[in-house]
């Protein structure tokens, strides 16, 4: 049984305008994703670890990788990364120990 490791989550994606999709040549239909990296104990997130950025042509279903990126899609990427965000859950197991440790100290000096 797995009982830690790490997953991943989509934490985002944006619509890339005036970029054409290499494979079926269609404009505007590629979006550019990231998975955000975590790692988990007992499925629960504990810290992120890393993203993965993918570009994906809604048209065809293309998925491209970061490497394989055009000039235009890593241009779009360059501006636009900033406005995809980790959700806070992907920190929710540290989160949870960090309050535990608050609950035992504050027990522990309230007596
Ligand atoms: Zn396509």
């Amino acid at each position: 049984m797995i009982i830690f490791g790490s997953r991943a989550s989509n934490i985002g994606s944006v619509l890339v305008n005036g970029s054409s999709c290499t494979y079926c040549q269609n404009q505007g239909t590629q979006n550019i994703t990231q998975f955000g990296k975590y790692f988990h104990i007992f499925w629960i997130p504990m810290f992120p670890i890393g993203r993965k950025t993918f570009a994906e042509c809604t048209h065809c279903k293309r998925t491209i990788s970061k490497k394989e990126f055009t000039p235009k899609l890593k241009e779009v990427y360059a501006t636009k990364k900033s406005a995809i965000k980790r959700p806070v859950w992907h920190w929710s197991g540290l989160i949870l120990v960090v309050l535990l440790i608050l609950a035992v100290y504050l027990m522990s000096t309230s007596t």
